[in-house]
């Protein structure tokens, strides 16, 4: 019961709110809304999801390439940099690259049979080591071994000088009610080269409703790199290949293991050629884009909104093939400078300051938008409300995240769409989620815009601007500006952050 009146309250105080606003400002509004045009964003987005840009890996020349684009959009605009005088605010970060060759054989009688393509049958691990082995493969089940609690993937079969080939995820069932703890794929290269393994296939369960495909990821951990160890994602069809020597099957080795919760570890009688490449860093310079617009109001411009986007993927690999990342997240960012444009063009200026940011290393753990809330350059309690835009230019209806944690703002989010955009979802999440979760956990109140039915192409070189839905994105990049308006001209205070 109390949960309803306090929906209903808010839902009327956003309603009214939002009508006075509307009221007000209603030429001002609508003037900045025309503004926002998917011509516009289409542009910045086919850019930034360019051959030129390589994918745009934190810390790689493209990402590099982005970062000065969209600081000199910033520029164009006349907005203040807010962290150097190049908008850059510069951290440090892991960092690997990969080189061709980059080769997957299916070795007979030491000749090649078979020659598995990069980015159809396999694609590296965005944090591969480098060597080249011919060897034979063993299957070891989830590729866990922690016999502490009473379950090794890795007890009795030798992998010495071997390639294993392991599932990518961890169970989701557990052994003796005991939680498996951090596995990560580091952690798992960790397990398989503390077992004398030369190299590791992860692949994807089969039995999973849609199982996933071989994808593009940077997302490895922490612990030390292993820079002589490779590793792919390979698909299930060259697992099924692999497996062809012995009576099983993939989809049946993950049953039994699954349904009696034992390990199922065996040599798979193939031999394999593997090699990859790759040079690693583990401090490579890499920077946020910071801008800001300073607040009109004496009374509030000392609070600010902040509005931001990744600007990373997840790269390139052997010179061969290229994640673009139109949607995961060239699409966020150029809606974000293209916010900025708009409030950059209005003579009315925000009462409340907004800061404009783009990311780095989301794809590797959220670590740009982490840097900038540790490093916040205004105090934490003056920042009213952040807006994460992530993955927006492809599905069919406007998803407004965190709404469980920041009720306020997704009841604006809300009301706003009801009377603009009409095409917002009710299910939403709380606890942040990616970028904004660097900001939930410092309690200050975030939304997050995405798409729904939008990962289709999540982490495929197919992620490109040509599939994006250009009304679905101008119309959220709108009601991002919309809300905004509001945020930052008073019609919104800070709500507390429920956990
Ligand atoms: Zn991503």
């Amino acid at each position: 019961m109390k949960k309803i009146i306090y929906k209903l309250l808010l839902t009327f105080f956003c309603f009214y709110s939002f009508h006075n606003y509307i009221i007000c400002q209603n030429n001002y509004d609508l003037e900045g809304l025309e503004l926002v045009s998917s011509k516009s964003l289409i542009e910045t987005v086919k850019y930034l999801s360019s051959d030129k840009l390589e994918g745009r890996l934190a810390g790689s020349e493209g990402y590099k390439k982005a970062a000065i684009y969209m600081a000199e959009k910033l520029k164009s605009y006349n907005i203040k940099p807010f962290a150097d005088s190049t908008y850059f605010q510069h951290l440090t970060m892991e960092y690997n690259w990969i080189f061709a060759p980059c080769k997957l054989n299916l070795i007979e009688e030491e000749k090649i049979v078979k020659e598995y393509k990069l980015g159809e049958d396999f694609i590296c691990r965005g944090f591969t080591g480098s060597g080249h082995c011919i060897t034979s493969v063993v299957f070891c089940g989830y590729g866990i071994s922690k016999p502490e609690i009473g379950y090794d993937d890795y007890n009795g079969i030798n992998v010495k000088g071997k390639i294993v080939m392991v599932f990518k995820p961890i169970p989701i069932w557990k052994i003796n009610n005991l939680d498996w703890g951090e596995i990560s794929i580091r952690k798992k290269v960790e397990y398989a080269f503390q077992h004398g393994a030369v190299g590791i296939l992860f692949v994807s369960l089969p039995n999973d409703k849609k199982p996933q495909k071989t994808i593009g990821s940077v997302m490895h951990g922490v612990g030390i790199q292993n820079e002589n160890f490779p590793q792919m994602h390979i698909s299930i069809p060259l697992a099924e290949e692999v497996f062809d020597k012995t009576n099983k099957t993939i989809k049946i080795i993950q049953n039994i293991i699954d349904s009696t919760k034992t390990p199922y570890s065996f040599s798979l009688n193939r031999i394999i050629e593997m090699e990859v490449n790759a040079e690693y860093k583990k401090e490579q310079p890499t920077m946020n884009i910071v801008g800001i617009i300073d607040g009109s109001d004496p009374k509030f411009k000392d609070e600010y909104l902040v509005i931001g986007a990744h600007l990373d993927h997840v790269g390139k690999q052997a010179d061969e093939i290229l994640f673009p990342g139109a949607n995961d997240n060239a699409s966020g960012s150029a809606a974000v400078i293209e916010i900025a444009k708009v409030y950059a063009k209005n003579k009315i200026k925000p009462k409340r300051s907004i800061i404009f940011v783009l990311f780095t290393g989301e794809e590797q753990g959220m670590a740009g938008s982490e840097y900038f809330v540790n490093q916040l350059p205004v105090p934490v309690e003056k920042v009213i409300a952040m807006f994460n835009l992530d993955c927006i230019g492809y599905g069919d209806s406007i998803q407004i995240g965190n709404g469980k944690s920041s009720p306020k703002l997704w009841y604006l989010a809300k009301q706003t769409d009801s009377l603009y955009t009409k095409m917002m979802v009710e299910p939403t999440w709380s606890g942040g989620g990616a970028d904004a979760t660097a900001f939930y956990k410092k309690s200050i109140p975030c939304i997050y815009f995405v798409s729904t039915n939008g990962y289709e192409h999540l982490h495929y070189m197919t992620d490109t601007y040509g599939t994006l839905n250009t009304v679905l994105f101008e119309k959220i990049t709108r009601l991002a500006y919309l809300i905004s308006l509001q945020v930052a001209n008073g019609y919104y205070n800070k709500e507390i952050v429920l956990q």
